[in-house]
């Protein structure tokens, strides 16, 4: 029953943590689309100012063509060159977004493909742990009822020892004999004492750790033969 519990706790635990690393995978690749599409605007922008610095500079050079003096003739000239500057400058910030958009690309595209198998695996994994839950919660039931009716036919004084000793030791109120020694804290029973749990007449505990004890004798192999 201890150990029933324990799963059935600690499995929404699971279920929370890979829920979690599932989420922080969703948000890194929201955050390269939010860049990639941050950058494609970038580059549409700087595409578009392009555009209008070429028309500019067509423009300047049909009035260049009509400059009437030397100094309007380079005023002109002064002007086209640096608009030229801004689109070489704005030719290269293109190529830098484009070279990072491909590694962007290529981070959304492999992060789409992997979170769509993390996604399944996730949701595999909770209806296993429901199914699993459910399971559980029914052995739970049956070992509940059948702890009741058990307990029903212990006299009062035993069940409320078992209670203190598994209270006292977290669920685990008794422990097997081997070899004469107490398995659970390791204690080696006095030899007189250890007859006497082999024998069996009367519940006995262990004098260390409290504990119930039980003796499982050795099975002899002519005997195992025998039985089968
Ligand atoms: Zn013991």
């Amino acid at each position: 029953m201890a150990a029933l519990e324990k799963e059935i706790a600690t499995l929404p635990k699971h279920i929370a943590q890979i829920e979690k690393t599932l989420e922080s995978h969703i948000r890194r690749l929201d955050a390269d689309r939010a860049a990639l599409a941050a950058n494609q605007r970038d580059r549409k922008k700087l595409d578009g100012d392009n555009q209008l610095h070429n028309q500019k500079i067509s423009k300047l050079r049909e009035q260049m063509a009509g400059a009437k003096t030397n100094e309007h003739y380079k005023a002109f000239q002064n002007e086209i060159d640096f608009i030229e500057k801004e689109i070489r400058k704005a030719d290269d910030r293109i190529l830098e977004l484009m070279t990072e958009s491909e590694a962007l690309d290529g981070n959304v595209k492999k992060a789409d493909a992997a979170l769509a198998e993390e996604k399944k695996s996730v949701e595999a994994e909770k209806k296993q742990a429901r199914e699993r839950t459910a399971a559980d919660q029914a052995q739970l039931d049956a070992l509940r009822a059948e702890r009741t009716t058990a307990v029903a036919g212990l006299p009062r004084a035993t069940a409320s020892t078992y209670e203190r000793i598994k209270k006292k030791w977290n669920g685990v109120a008794i422990a097997e004999v081997e070899a004469g020694r107490c398995t659970a804290c390791q204690l080696m029973l006095r030899p007189q004492y250890f007859q006497e749990v082999r024998k069996g007449d009367q519940l006995m505990t262990c004098e260390n750790c409290g504990r119930f004890l039980y003796y499982n004798p050795p099975i002899q192999v002519e005997d195992a033969a025998k039985a089968v």
